[in-house]
């Protein structure tokens, strides 16, 4: 039988469409870096433990409403703790939340459950503690190991707290864990850029995420560009930034699974594959977005709010919409053509009852001779040309 991905699971694409994947939002930082947009505080830590009461009561109405037909529980395949800054949650706050999850939802035995955490924040007796509760992949927000632009960037901490951070969680039993890192930042040189992914790779991470600055609105980065104090890194740099990376990361064994993911085998993030799938998730906490049943629907993004509803036992959803089924069709093509792997096209017709090629007619072959897509016999992805034009092939082959 054919499978959505063998990334995910060996599951049929029917049966992976049955599970959900669990996101857990926790809002809270100790300060604000300069760049960040997310749902996230800073200064509201004593909301930590009514956050967490509130949580617990969100995962079990998540639970009830996503039971089966039969009133089993639905199962879940991956839980991802984000945020903000997961770690600033004892693990005993972070038990809890993981107790309440196998309470409304049958969790898979071998499920992947992921915890963001920020160097500076983890302690060993800590992290043993999060591996006890059944975390079993650490995603460590590492940013830089220029102590300059860690400084540029708003973070907490320091160069060598990255390399502790890792150590320590090699040391309570973690063989799973990924290194977020940022390019294209002010002053960044292809030198720094260099040293970083040298000392990243010292270190063996499982995985790595790759991103470029973005500068984003209402963030002081922004602020300061429009001042002209900082400049944005240069595209052309930015460019050559990428492409060194993945030169460098595919030598050293990771593959390039998805445009800024790199993973070494078998440690591809199960809970991003739902994503970039397009399979059915549910967020919650604090502004967390989810898709589940034919439906998309976010929280109300205020901590404050996001308790006081739960509390009176009501529903935190701020907004909804309804997905059909054409709409669901071009958003997994899109989801999927981003991926390395792109579109399993036995999958594709299976989940949709119609075949990739039927549902975008004649753009196909325009797209395909104009060398913007490779075909093999199950699987159609973007070429490298047709990757660097990104958006514009969506364009032209996607209907809507
Ligand atoms: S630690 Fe992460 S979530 Fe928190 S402010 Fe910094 S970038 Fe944003």
């Amino acid at each position: 039988m054919a499978t959505c991905a063998t990334q995910i699971s060996t599951d049929p694409v029917q049966q992976l469409l049955e599970t959900v994947s669990l996101y857990l939002h926790i809002p809270f930082c100790h300060t604000r870096c300069h760049y960040c947009d997310f749902n996230t505080y800073a200064g509201i830590l004593p909301l930590r433990e009514p956050y967490v009461q509130a949580l617990q009561i969100e995962v079990e109405r998540a639970g009830k409403l996503a039971q089966r037909p039969d009133g089993t529980p639905r199962r879940a395949r991956t839980i991802f703790f984000g945020g903000g800054t997961p770690s600033l949650l004892s693990s005993i706050q972070t038990t809890r939340l993981l107790h309440a999850c196998r309470s409304a939802f049958a969790i898979d035995q071998e499920a992947e459950i992921t915890l963001e955490a920020n160097p500076g924040t983890l302690t060993i007796e800590h992290l043993i503690g999060l591996r006890t509760a059944g975390i079993n992949r650490l995603s460590i927000g590492a940013q830089s190991f220029d102590a300059a632009l860690l400084k540029t960037l708003g973070r907490i901490h320091s160069p060598g707290e990255i390399c502790q951070a890792v150590s320590a969680a090699r040391s309570a039993g973690f063989t799973s864990i990924n290194l977020d890192f940022m390019f294209g930042l002010p002053g960044q040189t292809m030198q720094h850029w260099r040293e970083t992914l040298d000392q990243a790779l010292a270190l063996r991470p499982e995985h790595l995420s790759l991103y470029s600055l973005i500068i984003e609105e209402g963030t002081p980065f922004y602020t300061w560009t429009q001042q002209g104090i900082i400049a944005p890194g240069d595209e052309d740099l930015c460019a050559d930034m990428y492409e060194y990376a993945d030169e460098r990361l595919q030598a050293a064994g990771y593959e390039n699974y998805e445009i800024s993911n790199w993973a070494l085998p078998g440690h591809q993030c199960r809970h991003n594959l739902t994503y970039w799938h397009n399979l059915p998730y549910l967020g919650m906490g604090a502004g967390a977005h989810s898709s589940f049943a034919g439906r998309r629907f976010s929280n109300v993004l205020a901590p404050l709010a996001y308790i006081r509803l739960l509390r009176a036992r009501q529903s935190p959803e701020a907004e909804s919409e309804t997905v059909d089924h054409a709409q669901e069709m071009t958003e997994t093509a899109f989801l999927e053509l981003r991926t390395a792997m792109g579109i399993h096209l036995p999958s594709f017709e299976q989940r949709f009852s119609q075949s990739f090629a039927q549902f975008v007619g004649d753009r196909l072959h325009t797209v395909e001779a104009a060398g913007l897509l490779e075909q093999t016999q199950e699987w159609l992805r973007l070429s490298k040309r047709g990757r660097l034009l990104g958006n514009e092939v969506f364009l032209r082959l996607l209907p809507n």
